[in-house]
């Protein structure tokens, strides 16, 4: 099975209460331990990259081929998109172009009318080549590829404007914030999140920076048609503590502990872990069944 576009999946994600997790990538430990996780809980899955991390692993055709290899030698069952997290314009067009199964463009920092017009434009690129995709109203606070956000709340009327175009889900900012939440952090605006639900209806809703987000919110905002989540940041922060114990503990220098399979199999271990917990925690366990 090759990838396959997210629409149908998150679609079957709000009819069924549950959220379909979107994992980034980074890298091929952090591509094989996603797919270890979903086919053994038989889950599906958004596998993600941001522009940065795609550059990173050598381009958006490298990363097409690497998931699309994956799935074939692993024998993964399971429906897997391959999306592209935060696009610009241009790069929009690279990944329909580099055989991705899903995009995101990021309109957010343009005023409403030329996000509009442009995110017009790319839902008919992209439908056209079969590929689901998610626009973005209310810019997500924190920091993602250089890109600083305040984590505001999206106006309503802004992301009805934007659903009636036909994406497929929307991601509206509710107060979330990318990479970790600061102590004074005020929780997510369900009254944004209903406001927004009230206006856009049927249309799955996508809740960026789901590190450290508290499980109570993550389930009530499900409940509110919240049918994707985004997880990076804690992937990370479980990998480099795996790896830091591994290394402090000196095992790097025992035998052949610096091989790259054994240093890194703890941290991969620690992804594989996250990604199951968060696949729990969204519901969306067995619903590849
Ligand atoms: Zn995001």
């Amino acid at each position: 099975m090759a990838i396959v576009s997210a629409t149908e999946m998150v679609n079957k994600a709000l009819e069924g209460h549950y959220a379909i997790p979107a994992f980034n990538t980074n890298n091929l430990e952090w591509t094989k331990c996603i797919l270890t996780a979903v086919e053994e809980t038989k889950t599906p899955v958004m596998i993600q990259t941001s522009e940065g991390a795609a550059k990173y692993m050598g381009g958006y055709k490298l990363v097409v081929d690497m998931v699309n290899d994956l799935i074939d030698s692993m024998g993964i069952t399971v429906p897997v998109a391959l999306h592209l997290d935060h696009g610009t314009y241009e790069h929009c067009y690279k990944c329909i172009e580099a055989g991705f199964s899903s995009i995101m463009f990021d309109g957010s920092h343009y005023s409403i009318e030329e996000n509009v017009q442009k995110t017009t434009e790319l839902v008919k690129a992209a439908h056209n080549k079969g590929l689901s995709i998610e626009a973005e109203v209310g810019s997500i606070g924190g920091e993602e590829d250089g890109v600083i956000g305040m984590g505001e709340c999206a106006d309503p009327n802004e992301c009805k404007q934007i659903a009636d175009l036909g994406v497929d889900f929307l991601a509206a900012g509710i107060g979330n914030i990318h990479g970790k939440y600061p102590e004074n952090w005020k929780g997510l605006s369900f009254e944004t999140l209903a406001a927004v639900q009230a206006k856009t209806g049927e249309l799955p809703l996508v809740l960026h920076g789901g590190t450290g987000i508290p499980a109570d919110m993550i389930k009530k905002a499900i409940d509110l048609g919240v049918s994707k989540i985004n997880v990076n940041t804690e992937c990370q922060l479980s990998f480099a503590a795996a790896t830091r114990k591994y290394i402090e503990a000196g095992k790097d220098l025992e035998g052949k502990g610096f091989d790259p399979r054994k240093l890194l199999a703890p941290g991969t271990q620690a992804i594989h872990d996250t990604v199951k917990e968060k696949m729990e925690l969204f519901g969306s366990v067995g619903k590849a069944d």
